[in-house]
């Protein structure tokens, strides 16, 4: 049921120092583990690209519990075990005739760590992934399992809560009747022109993501339109920003579908289907959300520093998303522009380069990722982050012993 080696998360770029990783079977398996270990933390599927799920205890992994899905119909649910990684459930929400409104760019993240980081798709009218949380299931410090619903005091504090709260068992998300969607690729677009129009690319559909490697343009941008209920397909616009609409590429094994081609929505608001190596492979990434009406500015800041940047750049991703109240999100408040950088596997030469980075973008509110590498020092997320203090206050009164401390909180947060 444990592990002793050295484990580290999936880009390889960290090693994490707990004592040993477990793996239960069943939720009750994990609360005697709970009620056992001096000091526990929650893991997923390793995704994140630093020690944000470390802890120097115990980690517990909970994808080898059985997800249990349960919809519900008619309060428009599903929940399931917090280990389930997306692209396993969403075919069995689809058979049951339901859909998320989003996913991120990859189905193989667990549900219970996508939502502690606000993971996101794209989408300017689109919350992150832990938008959808109607309930979840918390085992504290006592033992005790106890559950937090939406309009709960302390709710928005605790979706998004960095394995800091506790071990997360069952999350119960909003669904919605089952639809169809189709990718179409567009491009290239003119720097200068995307950027001046940024947001209206960003709403020319259901979910929109572009490309650049900061040069004379924006590559790419991929349309994820929904089919309406009962139509056959959706017009699609011929156009955007003068860039046509290209031939795009089919299902090949690594991407999902780009052509025009009609299928599920868990088989298109993914980029990456979830038998491939998603993304790169081999890289660094972070991110950076800065409030959509600092869009264009932000994109200039960033290219001020392209020399500096290609060399390291496999591509850099922009996408949006709606603001939500939760008080860690870094959506919280305001609509925001995603500026995801997929760096190579430089992860020296991308540490050097980030603080020049987050400078220019924490003049424009910026805020990093939680998933993602960062050089941001507690007193610069202090500022970003207004309800940090209110955070931490939580995390006191929800743990005491600091049971559930993990080695970024105390470092980055101080909690
Ligand atoms: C190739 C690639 C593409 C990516 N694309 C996107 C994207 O499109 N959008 C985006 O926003 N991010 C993206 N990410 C980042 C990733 O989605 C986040 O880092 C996410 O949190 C990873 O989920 P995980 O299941 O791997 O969690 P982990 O990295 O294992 O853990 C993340 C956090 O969740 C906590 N946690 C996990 N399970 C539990 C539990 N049961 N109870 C309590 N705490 C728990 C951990 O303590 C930790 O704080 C990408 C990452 C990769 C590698």
């Amino acid at each position: 049921m444990g592990s002793t080696a050295r484990e580290r998360n999936w880009s390889g770029t960290v090693t994490y120092t707990a004592e040993r990783v477990v793996r239960p079977r069943t939720i009750d398996e994990a609360a005697e583990i709970v009620a056992r270990a001096p000091r526990v933390h929650g893991i997923g599927t390793r995704h994140s690209f630093n020690d944000v799920a470390d802890t120097s205890g115990v980690l517990l992994d909970l994808t080898g519990v059985p997800s249990d899905l349960v919809v519900d119909h008619a309060a428009g649910t599903a929940t399931m075990g917090a280990g389930t990684r997306y692209g396993l459930v969403a075919p069995e929400l689809d058979a049951a005739g339901v859909a998320l409104h989003n996913t991120g760019s990859l189905p193989h993240i667990s549900i219970g760590g996508a939502i502690a980081t606000g993971t996101h798709g794209s989408g300017t009218r689109l919350g992150s992934l832990s938008t959808a949380v109607r309930s979840f299931e918390l085992l504290g410090a006592d033992g005790a399992r106890r559950v937090l619903r939406r309009g709960d005091d302390d709710f928005d504090g605790a979706v998004l809560h960095l394995g800091l709260l506790g071990i997360v068992t069952r999350v119960e998300l909003d669904v919605e009747p089952s639809y169809r969607m189709r990718q179409d690729t567009y491009g290239p677009i003119p720097w200068d022109r995307f950027v001046a129009n940024v947001a209206d690319v960003h709403a020319e559909a259901y979910s929109v993501c572009s490309y650049t490697v900061f040069g004379d343009r924006v590559s790419e941008v991929l349309l994820k339109s929904r089919v309406r209920d009962g139509a056959d397909d959706v017009s699609v616009p011929d156009a955007v920003l003068g860039a046509p609409r290209l031939p795009g590429r089919p299902a090949d094994g690594h991407h999902t579908a780009r052509d025009g081609s009609v299928g599920p929505w868990w088989d298109r608001l993914p980029h990456f289907p979830i038998d491939a190596v998603p993304s790169v492979g081999s890289e660094v990434q972070s991110e950076h959300f800065v409030p959509l009406r600092h869009a264009a500015a932000a994109l200039e800041a960033v290219r001020g520093l392209a020399d500096r940047i290609q060399p390291h750049l496999h591509v850099c991703e922009l996408r949006t998303m709606a603001a939500d109240p939760f008080w860690l999100s870094p959506t919280q408040g305001e609509d925001v522009l995603c500026i995801a950088f997929t760096w190579r596997k430089h992860p020296d030469a991308v540490a050097a380069l980030l603080p020049d980075l987050e400078a220019r973008l924490a003049r424009l509110d910026g805020r990093p990722h939680w998933g993602k590498t960062s050089s941001l020092d507690v007193d610069a997320l202090e500022a970003l982050w207004p309800r940090l203090p209110d955070f931490r206050r939580l995390v006191a009164a929800a743990d005491p012993e600091r049971r559930f401390a993990s080695v970024f909180g105390e470092r980055v947060l101080r909690t």
